[in-house]
């Protein structure tokens, strides 16, 4: 499963990293920074949360 972010929505407000720390990380600038291009296993239920909250709908999953 793969992370896809549209760049153009993210507003690094940080939601995804409160969800999921390990793979999604909001640097002091506000910029994101995404770890993992594919989804780690046993990571998957926390990244789906993550793309759920994310406010602007800046994330998606490939290959559901
Ligand atoms: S929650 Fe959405 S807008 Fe906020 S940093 Fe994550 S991807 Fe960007």
């Amino acid at each position: 499963m793969k992370i896809n972010v549209d760049w153009d929505r993210c507003t690094g407000m940080g939601m995804c990293e409160s969800l999921a720390p390990d793979v999604f990380e909001v640097d002091d600038d506000g910029s994101l920074i995404v770890h993992a291009e594919e989804v780690p296993e046993g990571m998957e239920s926390d990244v789906r949360e993550a793309v759920a909250a994310c406010p602007t709908e800046a994330l998606s999953l490939e290959g559901e």
